[in-house]
């Protein structure tokens, strides 16, 4: 803005001054000479004064210059933008501030609409605020944004007035983006901190207590359900709290808040208001006081908690349940380093939770599971899958188990896995028995083969001694049989016999074995007697095959009394002693026992040594087990079950020992078998004891004998072996029979009371017959020899029972036992 004035005013004002004295000079037409010397002293003057205006004239001018150039400069050089506008909104003039606050250079802007140089959205604002400069003769006011090359707008105020003329308007132009950004920022966070009190549910309040009223904000009318009319005094407070906890709060609030100066603290149960649900909230409040320590306020938050005590239950009750779940879980990092593991898995495996947390799962591994199955697991839950298999683990004390473990990874909401989890079930008991049952699958089947082996091989060894009983009773009839012959059948028949009931003996006690029904019965044995009987037994027919027979008896001084259960004893080694002559041709057969002090506790252990065929190696094992036979082909050779090893096994075993053979093929056999030998056992010397024992038989012959039994030849038989002891024998088939005899012969001495007949069975006559004859000896007879079968007899009255096929000597012993004190 430079020199728009004329050049010099001087030109000018000297053509006035010649026209005003051109003026005077006609106005009279002649000057006197007085008048002409005056009026030149007045031009001289004037001349001066003008000299004097003119310089004064020309010092004004500089000094105006040097104003307006300073003028220029404060325009040019302002810290606040100034433009002026045409009405079309041009840019006529602008200073530097200006240019530089559109961020452009000041001469592209000059003559250039301001529009151009906003953001689009302003532009309306400058248009009206424009209109409303040159509509009206105040100041008015806007804001505008510029587009900025930088990332944050820039924020400018425009104040403008209309020129004098009108046809411009000039304005000042600030920046107010810091300002502006402040206030947004401001306008932001209060909507943050309301949004935030939404979401939170926290509701604020004051309670002035001079007023004794209180103030919330909008959320907090929302927890309460309250309106804008709700009565906000103390009591108003009260009234919201659910009345199981309005005295507590009512106590804790005047005492303890207010008495005891603390802050205000406390979750409690409100009924809200609008729709009288019960909520729990979380009160959290600060007193306040003024310079005198005078209580002034509660300034505090209201929080509605029920959710979270919701959530809080919920993740309870899941803690609960994982903390007492029946299964063992563990939760790992993606390195499978534990981080929780339950109480069940502290059980599981025997390690506390500190030798746990921080370690790897592998503290349990018990290297049975394989690499591989590890690789194919990380395998699979690295890809994100479930994984599920079994591992075999050893717990802290080493004791091995089984687990059965499903495995997931646990992944963040963004699918990331961030841990493992590991649900492990012991499943140890379930291996065994699965195990168990695979064993006992296979032991049924070999006992199924077997079984099928022995009924054939048991058909064979029943039907060759039936055949030669058969055979030679048939033979028998033959009149003209010489008494020798006769003699030689008669001694074939019996030892068919006897073959036969050795081998029904074995299956009987097999069954009893296996059924569980076979017992021990423990008495005083004098073990030395028992070897010096199996001796006397077996040495004639041993002498007979011309081998030796030794007993080799270690006490043979004294005599060795035990508590066993003697029969069992005897049955062993008669089994053992049978076996040994029967697979031994040549040489000798020994037998007896030591009593090993050396062994803990101490033990008898017998042998029967013998110089026969011997078993096989691979056999060895086999012998023991039911139904086996060496081979079953040389058994035609040598008759047997193949009972008599596990029978013997079995009654070794419930007396509490071992039974072990050692064998070397075609030079002989050693059984061994072991007892126990207790403390309290003694040797005693022989002849301190027993000598009142030693048997002594009396003739008994005057019996009146009822012999009861419905099969022909049983009687027959029975009336024959009872013959020697009898005076007078009567005999009936039926149990009425037997009854109605008894009362007829009240002396009877004896009753063999058969136990299996129809009609009426011999229990059930036993009992008849004790109600009206309480001396006569009963005596049951059995083809059943289970205990049961026996204590049944005895309860129904018998004095005592014997099994069928009735053996002579056994019965012998009974009547000896009833009726030897008669003779
Ligand atoms: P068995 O009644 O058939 O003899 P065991 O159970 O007593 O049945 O014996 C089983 C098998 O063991 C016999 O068949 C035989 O092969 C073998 N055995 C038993 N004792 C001897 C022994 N002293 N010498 C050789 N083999 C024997």
């Amino acid at each position: 803005m430079e020199g728009n004035k004329p050049k010099s005013e001087f030109g000018s004002l000297r053509k006035k001054a010649e026209a005003l004295i051109n003026e005077k000079a006609n106005s009279e037409d002649q000057y006197s000479y007085s008048s002409a010397i005056q009026f030149i002293h007045e031009l001289e003057v004037h001349q001066i004064e003008i000299q004097l205006q003119n310089e004064e004239l020309i010092l004004a001018n500089k000094n105006a210059k040097e104003s307006f150039e300073q003028f220029i400069k404060l325009y040019d050089f302002a810290p606040i933008g100034y433009l002026t506008l045409s009405e079309d909104g041009s840019i006529l003039e602008l200073n530097y501030k200006t240019a530089s606050l559109l961020g452009k250079e000041r001469s592209s802007l000059l003559n250039k609409l301001l529009g151009f140089f906003i953001s689009e959205k302003s532009k309306g604002i400058l248009n009206t605020f424009i209109k409303k400069v040159f509509d009206s003769d105040t100041n008015q006011y806007c804001e505008l944004v510029v587009d900025s090359d930088t990332y944050s707008p820039k924020y400018l105020s425009l104040n403008g007035i209309k020129t004098k003329e009108g046809n411009q308007c000039s304005v000042s132009v600030s920046d107010i983006t810091v300002s502006k950004m402040a206030a947004e920022s401001l306008e932001k966070s209060d909507v943050l901190l309301k949004k935030s009190q939404i979401i939170a549910k926290i509701g604020t309040y004051i309670l002035d207590f001079s007023s004794g009223k209180w103030s919330g904000s909008e959320v907090l009318d929302t927890i309460f359900g309250i309106t804008i009319d709700f009565d906000r005094s103390i009591s108003g407070w009260v009234s919201i709290i659910h009345p199981d906890w309005q005295e507590m709060m009512i106590k804790y609030f005047t005492e303890e808040v207010i008495g005891g100066k603390t802050k205000f603290d406390k979750k409690y149960k409100i009924i809200r208001q609008n729709d009288h649900e019960e909520r729990w909230v979380h009160e959290q409040g600060e007193l306040l006081f003024d310079e005198n320590n005078e209580l002034k306020k509660m300034i505090g938050t209201v929080q509605d908690i029920t959710m979270n005590l919701l959530a809080e239950e919920k993740l309870n009750q899941l803690s609960q349940a994982v903390e007492q779940s029946p299964l063992a879980i563990i939760i790992t990092d993606i390195q499978g380093v534990i981080e929780y593991a339950n109480p069940k898995f502290v059980e599981m495996s025997g390690y506390n939770l500190e030798e746990t947390i921080g370690r790897n799962p592998r503290i349990s591994k018990s290297g049975h599971t394989s690499p591989t199955q590890y690789k194919k697991m990380w395998q699979t839950i690295t890809s994100g899958n479930v994984w599920h298999g079994d591992f075999h683990n050893l717990k802290k004390d080493g004791t091995p188990y089984w687990v059965s473990a499903a495995i997931s990874p646990i992944q963040n909401p963004e699918g990331v896995t961030t841990h493992f989890l590991a649900i492990e079930e012991d499943i140890t008991l379930r291996k065994k028995t699965e195990q168990d049952l695979i064993e006992a699958k296979e032991h049924a089947e070999e006992s199924d083969r077997l079984k099928s082996a022995f009924l054939a091989n048991m058909s064979h060894e029943i039907r060759t001694p039936l055949n030669g009983i058969l055979g030679f009773t048939n033979l028998l009839k033959d009149p003209t049989l010489s008494f020798i012959e006769q003699q030689e059948y008669l001694e074939i028949i019996e030892k068919s016999g006897s073959r036969l009931l050795n081998i029904i003996n074995d299956i009987i006690d097999i069954s009893k074995i296996e059924s569980g029904q076979m017992e021990v019965s423990l008495t005083e044995t004098n073990i030395n007697k028992q070897l010096e009987f199996i001796y006397a037994f077996f040495e004639p027919e041993i002498k007979n095959k011309n081998i030796e027979f030794i007993l080799q008896n270690n006490q043979s001084q004294n005599e060795l009394i035990i508590t066993t259960d003697s029969e069992k004893i005897y049955a062993i080694l008669i089994n053992l002693v049978k076996n040994a002559i029967k697979f031994t041709n040549k040489g000798k057969i020994e037998f007896g026992y030591t009593l090993r002090k050396d062994k803990q506790p101490a033990e008898l252990e017998f042998f029967v040594k013998d110089s026969g065929i011997g078993i096989p190696k691979n056999k060895i094992e086999t012998i023991f087990k039911r139904f086996i036979q060496v081979d079953i082909s040389d058994k035609r050779a040598y008759q047997g079950s193949g009972l008599g090893l596990s029978i013997s096994k079995a009654y070794v075993d419930m007396l509490g020992g071992k039974i072990w053979v050692k064998s070397t093929l075609n030079e002989g056999s050693t059984f061994y078998f072991t007892i126990p030998y207790h403390s309290e056992h003694q040797i005693k010397d022989f002849e301190t004891t027993d000598k009142g024992e030693i048997k002594n038989e009396h003739q008994i012959k005057n019996l009146k004998i009822l012999i009861v039994e419905d099969d022909e030849i049983s009687k027959l038989l029975l009336s024959k072996v009872v013959s020697p002891y009898a005076k007078e024998i009567l005999k009936v088939s039926s149990g009425l029979d037997a009854i109605a005899i008894s009362h007829a012969n009240p002396d009877v001495d004896l009753i063999l009371m058969d136990i299996n007949m129809s009609e009426m069975d011999g229990y059930e006559a036993t009992r008849q017959i004790r109600e009206f004859n309480k001396k006569v000896i009963i005596i049951a007879q059995t083809a059943n020899v289970l205990t049961s079968d026996r204590k049944k007899a005895l309860l129904a009255g018998c004095n005592d029972y014997i099994s069928k096929p009735i053996n002579k000597s056994h019965l012998n012993d009974l009547i000896q036992k009833y009726f030897k004190k008669r003779v």
